[in-house]
């Protein structure tokens, strides 16, 4: 695009958006400009504006996905900063309406103080966004219980260029929003959540293949979350030297669960952990992810079935790994690199 048009439309946009729009320093081939909205009508606007000149905009999350994206030569990135607004449920509506900026923790964080949680959020939940997460679409915290995190979209709000908006199921977000697909932003999303009163509760084995083999004993029980940890990480996060599984059930099944989860352990040459162990595993669920860290950088995001953990951990076998276990009996890994931050081995 040559000079006249770049100026024009970011003329155009300064217009309605001020300094909310902020001019990148220097045409080195990058994008031109980074613009803060903070509506969807906002959204719809720069899509529109956007579509006028021929200009990509590419959606900015809190760069901690596997495919954050290079925002094409000549694009306007978009950051939803300002956009981190929620509406907490009324009258027992089991949802909450979330913006495309607001951290899943901050989400979980506000539902907390009414005795409520989401149904499910990644490990990156204190810094991954929202707008971020729906976009990639994932297993995290509670899909042991609730499965995908499409399944727990109710609806989403999704900006196309052009600046047509269109609220969609969560099981349609694909279609629209993938940059195979439609490109689409997601400007809102109403999410399940869930009373929360869980106990967490910790298994640790001298192998993996016990581990994973106690995972599958354990498949049966209604947990909330069943996360997995290979030794490497565990030692990572200051758990000991063991592989474990960890998670959380509602306070009020304890009475089916744990003696089941310990009758697992022993029969596989492993031991469940001590209530405060257990608490100081799931503390640690986020796992280097913190707002004051640098993002730490996912070198696999694998998914296997459970019966195939065993071999995909050997070859992940010197990273550091986590697993969340769905109850499709998939899996979820993560191998981490996470020296960046210093918090690693
Ligand atoms: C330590 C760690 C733990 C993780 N745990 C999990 C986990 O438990 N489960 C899991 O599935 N993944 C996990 N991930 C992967 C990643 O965190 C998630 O995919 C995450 O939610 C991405 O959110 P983000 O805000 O960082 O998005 P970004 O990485 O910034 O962006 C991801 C993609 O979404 C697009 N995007 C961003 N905002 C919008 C928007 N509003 N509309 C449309 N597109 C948008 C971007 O263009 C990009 O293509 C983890 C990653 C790390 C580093």
């Amino acid at each position: 695009m040559s000079e006249a048009p770049q100026e024009e439309v970011l003329t155009a946009l300064e217009r309605v958006l001020g300094d909310r729009v902020v001019r990148s320093p220097a045409r080195e081939g990058g994008s031109l400009a980074t613009v803060s909205p903070t509506s969807a009508e906002e959204i719809e606007l720069v899509a529109k504006t956007a579509a006028r000149y021929s200009v990509a905009l590419h959606a900015q999350g809190a760069g901690t996905g596997p495919e954050t994206g290079v925002a094409a030569e000549g694009s306007i990135l978009l950051r939803f900063d300002l956009m981190r607004g929620l509406r907490m449920p009324e009258r027992g509506e089991p949802w909450v309406d979330a913006g495309p900026g607001a951290s899943w923790l901050e989400l979980d964080d506000n539902l907390s103080v009414s005795g409520l949680g989401l149904a499910v959020y990644p490990t990156s939940a204190p810094r991954a966004t929202v707008g971020g997460w729906l976009a990639q679409d994932g297993l995290g915290v509670g899909s042991f219980e609730y499965g995908w995190l499409h399944d727990n979209v109710l609806s989403a709000d999704v900006v196309l260029p052009g600046g047509e908006r269109l609220t969609v199921k969560g099981d349609e977000l694909r279609s629209v929003v993938r940059p195979e697909s439609g490109e689409g932003i997601v400007v809102g999303a109403r999410l399940r959540t869930r009373s929360a009163d869980d106990l967490p509760y910790a298994l640790e084995f001298p192998q993996a293949e016990e581990m994973v083999r106690a995972a599958e004993d354990i498949f049966g029980l209604p947990l909330w979350h069943l996360g997995l940890l290979n030794a490497e990480m565990a030692k990572a996060r200051s758990l000991g030297d063991g592989h474990l599984l960890f998670g959380a059930y509602p306070r009020e099944r304890s009475s089916e669960i744990e003696d089941s989860l310990r009758g697992v352990a022993s029969s596989h040459g492993g031991r469940i952990l001590s209530p405060a162990d257990a608490y100081r595993a799931w503390g640690e669920r986020f796992f280097p992810v913190a707002p004051s860290h640098p993002t730490p950088v996912v070198t696999d995001r694998l998914l296997a079935p459970l019966d195939g953990v065993g071999e995909a951990l050997e070859k992940l076998s010197a990273r550091a790994v986590q697993g969340t276990v769905a109850r499709s009996s998939e899996v979820l890994l993560l191998a981490l690199d996470a020296n960046d931050d210093g918090r690693t081995p």
